[in-house]
C-alpha cells in the first residue's frame, strides 16, 4: 500500500486537536492514557502506522539506553518494540534498525532517513529537565511504506515534539501531585478523590455496588523498634508492591492512606468479592517473608520475618446512607477497628459490627 499522501493543511488541522487535548486533560485522566491518546492523534495525523515514545534511561560509556515507555502500533507490526522494555543501543556501531532513534539523540533534533527500513522513519527529541524525566524520543514509522519523507512532515514531527514536552511535564506535575513517593500508590489526597468519584458516579447510577477496604499493618511500630526505620520504610514499599499486584488494574486502585495505612477502592464489586481479594490479599501478606536488612537498609539475606495486616471493609449500595467518601471511608475505619479488636490479621465487613 502507498503512503496517503499527506497534506501540510491537513496536518495543521489535525494539530489543533493534539492542543484541544493537552487543555482538557484533568485530574481524571490516568497517566497511561495521557500518552496513548496523543500518539494515537500523532499516528493518525502523520498517518504513521506506529508510534512510539522512549525514555532516554542511562548512557553507560558508548551505550545509550532507551526504555519504551508506549506503542501504538494497531497492526502489529514493530513486535520488537514491546513496552516497558530495554533497548541498548551502540552509540558507535549503530544497529541499522534504529539509526534514527540515535542520529536525533546526538543531534538533539528531528532526524529522518530517506530509505525505507525496518526501522522507524521519523525521531523527534524531547528534551525535559532531569527532575522531570530527562530526555525522551518520539518516533513515527510508515513501515516501509514510500519513502520519501517530506519537508512539512519533519517541521510536524517538530511541532508534535514540543506538544510532547508540554504533556510529560503536565504528566510528570500530575504524577508529582498524585503517587506517594515510597510505595508508588496513590497518596492519600488522590485516594480520597477516587472515593468521592465513584460515591458521585454511584449517586448518577445506582447499579452496582461498590466496596472501599482500609488495611492497616499489625504491630508496625514494633517493625521500626526491632529492625530501624529504613527497614520499616522496605516493608512499607513492598506491601505497596503486593497490593497493587494482587489488584485487577481496571476496576481496582490502591492509595496509601497514611503511614502504615492503605485504601483500597473495588468499583462495581459486591461485598462478597471484595472480601474475597482482600482475604487473598490478607494471605499474601501473611505469607510473605521480609528479608532483614542491617541499619542501612542493606539486606542480610539470611534473617527473615514475617507481617500480618487487618482489614476492614464498607459496601456502598443504596441504603447503605453513605453521601460522603469520608462517610465512606469512616465505615472502613471502624471496620478495620474491629479487626484489630478480635485480634488482628483478619478482615472485617462493616455490616458486622
Ligand atoms: P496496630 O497493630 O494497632 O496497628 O499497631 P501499630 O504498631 O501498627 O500501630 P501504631 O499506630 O501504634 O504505629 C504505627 C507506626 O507506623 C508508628 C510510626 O512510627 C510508623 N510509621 C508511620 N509512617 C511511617 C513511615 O513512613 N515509615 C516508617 N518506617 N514507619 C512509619
Ligand atoms: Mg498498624
Ligand atoms: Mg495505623
Amino acid at each position: 500500500m502507498k503512503k496517503h499522501t499527506s497534506d501540510a493543511k491537513i496536518i495543521l488541522n489535525h494539530l489543533g486537536r493534539l492542543f484541544a487535548f493537552l487543555k482538557d486533560l484533568d485530574d481524571n485522566t490516568g497517566i497511561d492514557e495521557s500518552f496513548s491518546q496523543p500518539l494515537e492523534i500523532i499516528r493518525k495525523t502523520m498517518m504513521f502506522d506506529v508510534s512510539v515514545l522512549y525514555r532516554v534511561s542511562n548512557i553507560i560509556e558508548n551505550r545509550l539506553i532507551l526504555e519504551v515507555v508506549k506503542v501504538i502500533d494497531p497492526k502489529g507490526l514493530r513486535p520488537d518494540l514491546g513496552e516497558g522494555g530495554k533497548i541498548r543501543l551502540f552509540l558507535d556501531n549503530p544497529d541499522n534498525r534504529y539509526v534514527n532513534e540515535l542520529s536525533a539523540f546526538v543531534n538533539r533534533a528531528v532526524s529522518h532517513e530517506s530509505v525505507p527500513g525496518p526501522g522507524c522513519d521519523i525521531i523527534g527529541y524531547v528534551y525535559l529537565p532531569e527532575s522531570f524525566g530527562g530526555a525522551y524520543l518520539f518516533g513515527g514509522d510508515f513501515c516501509g511504506r514510500e519513502s520519501s519523507v517530506k519537508y512539512y512532515e519533519v517541521a510536524g514531527i517538530e511541532i508534535i515534539c514540543s506538544f510532547l514536552s508540554t504533556l510529560l511535564m503536565k504528566t510528570q506535575f500530575q504524577y508529582q501531585a498524585e503517587i506517594d513517593h515510597l510505595t508508588g500508590l496513590f497518596n492519600s489526597f488522590k485516594i480520597k478523590q477516587k472515593a468521592e468519584i465513584v460515591v458521585r458516579r454511584f449517586e448518577r447510577k445506582p447499579l452496582s455496588s461498590a466496596c472501599l477496604a482500609m488495611g492497616d499493618i499489625d504491630f508496625f511500630k514494633a517493625v521500626n523498634d526491632t529492625y530501624g526505620h529504613i527497614q520499616g520504610d522496605t516493608v512499607l514499599k513492598k506491601t505497596g508492591e503486593i497490593l497493587s499486584s494482587s489488584m485487577r488494574s481496571v476496576f481496582d486502585v490502591a492509595g496509601r492512606y497514611g503511614g502504615e495505612e492503605f485504601l483500597l477502592i473495588f468499583d462495581e464489586t459486591d461485598e462478597d468479592n471484595a472480601f474475597q481479594i482482600v482475604e487473598r490479599l490478607r494471605k499474601t501478606m501473611e505469607a510473605t517473608a521480609f528479608e532483614e536488612t542491617d541499619k542501612t537498609g542493606k539486606r542480610l539475606g539470611h534473617e527473615f520475618f514475617h507481617i500480618t495486616m487487618s482489614f476492614g471493609i464498607a459496601e456502598l449500595t443504596k441504603d447503605s446512607g453513605i453521601k460522603t467518601a469520608a462517610d465512606w471511608v469512616a465505615r472502613a475505619d471502624s471496620a478495620l477497628y474491629e479487626s484489630k479488636r478480635n485480634g488482628r490479621n483478619r478482615t472485617t465487613l462493616y455490616k458486622e459490627i
